[in-house]
């Protein structure tokens, strides 16, 4: 049996592995690559996935860096069943319909900005809407615990991962010529004490584990401090009548902020005259899935649900449905609170906000969730001081606070306390999901703590999986994938820079609205070395 890393390897997005045996083909997750542009490039590449070939997904949780490119699937040629949980089912149906609307929004953006520079528009988007809905009828639910075999020779069983409203943790059986082996797929860990999640279910048997790594080299503050310190950011804009802007992801993290929103309530730490805007409609779908599904979360909710008290509710808490409608928030003056999506402000509505308020001595930015590298979110946290948002430079003024108890993942204690449940010592680890430096640091604290074996996968990385034999890598990705050849290209810039150096006395000739159109093309590259510079 042989795996293949298609995503999430040495890296946080893109989650998808493709297993194969004599006699199937099958996909762990199909999710989408998000950050810089040269790991964007391979939502592309659908050519390494070969949809056609794929007999079934099976799909741990409906985030969009699980399932994002399921559309581009169909859209290919992909038809079989899609396995997953109920509430799963519910949630990446609405995801994907979003996801491909900002596909085709954003093309046509492209495009139109193309024709009005004199150019062809050449754009597509990565799918459309009707790949979307094109996956929604092969979705196929199965509830936790209930061992089902897609394929002959099959078994697979969902248990509560605890992450997201039905974020499933895969146990995988797979016999060949006699023999069974187990593989577990970890998606994403829960945090152990998440509001509105159970705790993720323990598992003690596997062959082969692919365990995720996002925070694989730090732990989260805890929850008290985390409420302590949005209820800081809070006070801070509302006494100087300015904003508090959270960027959320839709799904989990939303409704986690709208219940710590609801926990300051109830602790009279948020003022009553300070209204909450709920500004995404997805997340407001969302929300009502979340209401749909009482069993799924942990006892706590159910009990205050139980008692007519609603959790994610507030009495200032308002909806806003319309473009409109959002945009009236930023005409609005006074203190707010504003949630909206994207979570790391590469796409949707937050843009806007970001927009109009990050400039704002007064405002403040909560982010409360992962930011993956090359993101708008990951830059402000790391401290930019400028952000070019819809291509205008946006000075960074606003309050920065980066929240991370509030994540939906487990930190590096919590993922080794999970570890701790595995009896087979011969268990061989693949860590996915997590950037390199977090991925190191957790493989080597593993190795101190268990000895298990860990391996760290690179991106196209085929691995035979034998039980009692060493893995064996099969194929190199370094043969797959094209190098980024940097030299060539500074070499090229450095010509370039002579050329215009030689000839600055023609230029000077030239008439004074040429020259500053000139001036203009060379203060943008300027910024684009500004944007270099600050990757370093
Ligand atoms: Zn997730
Ligand atoms: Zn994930």
């Amino acid at each position: 049996m042989k795996i293949i890393f298609l995503g999430a390897a040495r890296t946080v997005t893109g989650s998808c592995y493709i297993i194969e045996t004599g006699k199937i083909r099958f996909a762990v997750d199909c999710g989408m690559f998000q950050g810089a542009a040269e790991i964007e490039k391979r939502n592309w590449e659908t050519g390494v996935y070969d949809p056609v070939h794929i007999d079934f997904f099976i799909i741990t949780h409906a985030h969009i860096d699980h399932t994002g490119l399921l559309p581009r699937m169909t859209q290919k040629g992909f038809s079989g069943p899609v396995y997953t949980t109920e509430p799963t089912g519910d949630l990446l149906k609405i995801l994907l319909l979003d996801s491909a609307h900002i596909q085709e929004v954003e093309a046509s953006w492209k495009n139109k900005k193309m024709q009005r520079n004199g150019r062809q528009p050449e754009i597509l988007p990565l799918y459309y809407l009707k790949d979307a809905e094109a996956v929604g009828p092969l979705v196929k639910c199965r509830a936790y615990d209930d061992a089902f075999s897609p394929a002959p020779g099959v078994k697979v069983k969902f248990q509560d991962a605890g992450h997201i409203l039905g974020a499933a943790i895969l146990e995988v059986f797979i016999e060949e010529n006699g023999t069974t082996t187990k593989l577990v797929f970890s998606g994403d860990i829960g945090r152990r004490h998440q509001l509105l999640m159970k705790d993720p279910s323990t598992i003690s048997d596997a062959d082969f584990l692919f365990m995720e790594s996002t925070y694989g080299n730090r732990n989260h503050k805890g929850e008290e401090d985390s409420l302590q310190e949005l209820a800081e950011a809070i006070n801070f804009s509302y006494s100087r009548r300015e904003k508090v802007i959270i960027p959320a992801f839709a799904v989990e993290r939303t409704q986690e902020i709208l219940y710590s929103l609801y926990l300051l309530h109830r602790a009279g730490k948020l003022p009553q005259d300070m209204p909450v805007f709920l500004d995404s409609p997805l997340a407001i779908q969302v929300t009502e899935i979340f209401r749909r599904y009482r069993s799924y979360l942990d006892g706590e909710t159910q009990s205050l649900l139980k008692k007519g008290e609603d959790p994610l509710d507030l009495p200032q808490l308002k909806f806003s449905l319309t473009t409109a409608q959002s945009m009236e928030i930023n005409e609005m003056q006074g203190p707010a609170v504003v949630i909206s999506a994207s979570g790391m402000a590469n796409a949707g509505r937050i843009k806007h906000h970001l927009r109009h308020n990050l400039w704002r001595p007064g405002a403040s930015v909560v982010f409360v969730g992962f930011q993956a590298e090359g993101t708008p979110g990951r830059k402000m946290v790391d401290g930019a001081k400028k952000i070019r948002i819809f291509s205008e430079d946006i000075a960074i003024n606003a309050k920065i606070f980066t929240i991370g108890g509030f994540s939906a993942h487990a930190g590096q204690d919590q993922l080794l306390d999970w570890l701790g449940n595995f009896q087979n010592k011969k268990m061989q680890i693949f860590l996915v999901h997590g950037e390199l430096t977090a991925q190191e640091q957790l493989a080597t604290a593993i190795k101190n703590r268990y000895g298990f074996a860990v391996d760290i996968p690179e991106y196209l990385e085929e691995i035979q999986l034998n039980v009692d034999a060493p893995i064996e890598t099969v194929k190199k990705p370094e043969l797959l994938e094209p190098l980024v050849d940097l030299n060539t290209t500074l070499d090229d810039l450095k010509e370039k820079i002579e050329y215009l150096n030689n000839i600055r006395q023609n230029i000077q000739q030239l008439s004074s609205a040429r020259k500053s159109e000139i001036s203009e093309l060379l203060k943008e590259a300027d910024r684009n070395f500004a944007e270099v510079k600050a990757r370093l």
